[in-house]
């Protein structure tokens, strides 16, 4: 059974999403976002592998921060990028 050490690590209540309008980059480059990610490690919002820029998948290469949350209402599951899980 697969598992996650991550989770171990966040911060007991979630960061404040640093742009809750939209993904940072997409609206620092004018791009368009599918679905949002939000960074549980810094609070960085960004878009999902269905958007064209994958911003949140990107952060995670440059950051090694492995655990994001959604940020679409009503969804409230995470996701581990290093361990490619729900957890
Ligand atoms: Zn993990
Ligand atoms: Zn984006
Ligand atoms: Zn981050």
């Amino acid at each position: 059974m697969a598992s996650c050490e991550h989770v171990n690590d966040l911060p007991a209540e979630d960061p404040q999403p640093r742009t809750p309008e939209g993904c940072e980059e997409c609206l620092a480059g004018g791009t368009r976002w599918v679905h949002l990610r939000l960074c549980l490690a810094c609070g960085h919002v960004g878009c999902c592998d269905s958007s064209p820029m994958r911003h949140a998948t990107k952060h995670f290469h440059a950051e090694t921060h492995p655990i994001v949350r959604s940020f679409e209402p009503g969804e409230d599951w995470r996701w581990c990028f290093a361990d490619e899980l729900i957890v």
